[in-house]
């Protein structure tokens, strides 16, 4: 198959990271090794346990070595990924485990450490939401790591391999400490066979600018050593040896791209105000913190979602009261952050952590989920909460609180933030005493009691992900239903400006940070609207300051009365596109259907 050499063969992946790279393929292979079953006697297994320890040991220096090795303050900010890792490895994750297989089963440590990654593999995999499944990655990071120690005493890297210059490296997979180290060499690109959007390693690409797809198939099987290649990080598009006319092309993209970047990266300085001074805050939504530095970069004033749940995952006990303060410590200090929302547990039901023990449920949907398990569970959500507390001493944090649907999951919380105060005050440990509480309008019963619930809490945020599944009944992970998501249904807009009058008649303030928020297209109804804040996607910033600096308030307000006259979402879409295209025909097309 290698042997073939293709012409302008297009690969379809997914694009992780924006950009174009071209050049060189440089090819990381690295085989899988086999795994070959050692039965050994009682005398020798502590020496095998002796083993698998010092190959724990090796694996954390090596990890360390990567870090030291790192010249670049700004790349080694993200070095807290590799962190994670050597985390996973001193806490005895999976290593209390593999010793037990070696003694129980009197087998080599290879053998047990397979049996062991391989069992907890297909519980990650089994599981239907993509985010949690991809945290597989890093046990199988950590796996390849060890195993590699344990059959051939060290572990080849990126750098150790060959100098590559400039290069596209193609590999089957590569892990987060790789693709630090990619930036480092200086490598344009990269593609690989396996990955997803939330993967740990396009969430560094992402924050280290290197155009990427992943999940580009058999890909590594498919190029050579210096074929030549295209990453297009925008399309998820991989073109391997491209004619000369496409190669053209692909580099006057590029050369476009790199303006429009330039053309941001200018924009996210400017405030985000419309022409006639109706200023709406753009946050920037989050999963990790080492997404921190492209928020401020693409210009968010603060973030309006950070999404906890990574912080339980790939884990085997639950993170500790002083585990959260330190990470929400690190974004209540970061200077450039005028606020930050953190959202508290949105786990359960589809979505799975092993050591929270939950039952089986057949809509988990709308089962025990987000505030509904932490009130059930109250020492994991005590932990959260006496966390976040302690880090509002140095910083503007918030709280937010996910899927409430009525008053007493409130009145709950304030109780147990009542008591974790009480606790941290008779430790005399500082706390922001005022800091705001917040619930996410997401259960269409929220929007219907919004001028109660306002009283209650310092400030709303629309999740319109969920609220649009609920109240359109469309399972969002559902594709064959897909088409029913309609954020300018006559019923949505509706919520949305209730939801708005309520917050605003009782002097509070309401974010978005559904996805319908980060969309340019629905800025004008928003702004006529009057969220006072929308937060997406950091990306996404420059261009949703762009369409609100080119609005006029008085307009949006007009737009949205003929958008509350038409009955459909159809008619709403063609009305709003007929109106971007024309105020901003460079960001939009022309609608067809006229
Ligand atoms: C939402 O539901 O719109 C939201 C922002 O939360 P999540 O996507 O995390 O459920
Ligand atoms: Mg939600």
């Amino acid at each position: 198959m290698k042997e073939e050499t293709f012409t302008n063969k297009i690969i379809k992946g997914i694009g992780v990271s924006s950009g174009i790279a071209t050049g060189s393929v440089y090819l990381l292979e690295r085989g899988k090794i086999p795994v070959i079953k050692r039965n050994i006697k009682a005398e020798q297994i502590e020496k095998e346990v002796n083993r698998f320890r010092n190959a724990v040991r090796d694996a954390i220096g090596e990890l360390n070595a990567i870090k030291q090795s790192i010249p670049d303050d700004e790349v080694r900010r993200h070095s807290f990924i590799i962190d994670a890792h050597i985390l996973m490895l001193q806490d005895d994750f999976f290593s209390r485990d593999v010793v037990n297989v070696i003694r129980k089963d009197n087998v080599n440590a290879e053998w047990a450490l397979d049996m062991v990654v391989s069992k907890f593999m297909s519980s990650f995999e089994a599981i239907e939401d993509l985010y949690f499944r991809e945290r597989a990655q890093d046990l199988k990071y950590i796996y390849d790591r060890l195993m590699r120690i344990l059959v051939k005493g060290k572990s080849p890297t990126v750098e150790t391999k060959k100098k590559a210059e400039r290069g596209i490296i193609v590999a089957h997979d590569l892990s987060p400490a790789d693709t630090i180290q990619l930036n480092l060499n200086k490598i344009s690109g990269f593609v690989t066979d396996v990955g997803g959007r939330t993967s740990h390693t396009s969430i560094v690409a992402r924050a280290l600018e290197i155009p990427a797809v992943v999940g580009a198939g058999n890909i590594s099987s498919l190029v050579k050593n210096n074929d030549r290649i295209i990453v297009d990080g925008d399309e998820g598009i991989v073109i391997i040896n491209p004619t000369p006319e496409v190669h053209k092309e692909y580099i006057s993209k590029q050369l476009r791209l790199k303006n429009i970047k330039k053309e941001f990266l200018r924009i996210a300085k400017l405030k985000s105000e419309t022409k006639d001074g109706f200023m709406v805050k753009v946050g920037a939504n989050i999963e990790l913190i080492a997404e921190m530095d492209i928020v401020k970069k693409y210009g968010a004033q603060g973030i309006g979602l950070y999404r906890t749940e990574y912080i339980y995952l790939s884990r085997k006990t639950l993170p500790t009261e002083i585990e959260h303060f330190h990470i929400y410590k690190k974004l209540a200090e970061n200077k450039n952050l005028d606020y930050v929302t953190i959202r508290t547990l949105d786990i359960g039901g589809d979505k799975f952590v092993s050591h929270i023990e939950m039952a089986k449920e057949i809509n988990p949907a709308m089962g025990l989920r987000a505030i509904r398990l932490c009130i059930k569970e109250t020492d994991l959500f005590k932990s959260q909460l006496k966390g976040i507390l302690r880090a509002s001493a140095y910083g503007p944090l918030k709280i937010l609180i996910p899927m409430v649907s009525g008053i007493e999951e409130i009145k709950k919380t304030k109780e147990i933030l009542k008591e974790c105060m009480e606790e941290l005050e008779h430790k005399k440990i500082d706390f922001n005493k005022n800091i705001e509480l917040g619930i996410m309008i997401e259960v269409p019963s929220t929007c219907m009691i919004s001028d109660i619930l306002a009283k209650e809490v310092d400030f709303f945020s629309i999740g319109t992900n969920d609220l649009i599944q609920y109240t359109l009944a469309i399972d969002r992970i559902n594709e064959y239903v897909s088409y029913l998501y309609e954020p300018l249904h006559p019923a949505v807009l509706r919520m949305i400006k209730h939801v708005v009058e309520a917050a605003h008649a009782n002097g509070i303030e309401v974010a978005m940070c559904g996805e319908m928020a980060g969309e340019a297209l629905y800025i004008p109804v928003l702004i006529g609207l009057r969220l006072d804040e929308l937060s997406m996607n950091p990306y996404s910033v420059p261009k949703a300051k762009k369409i609100v600096r080119g609005l006029e308030h008085a307009y949006c307000k007009d737009l949205l009365y003929e958008l509350f006259r038409q009955d459909s979402h159809k008619k709403s879409e063609t009305l709003l596109r007929k109106e971007m295209a024309r105020l901003f025909p460079d960001d939009f097309i022309k609608c067809i259907e006229e």
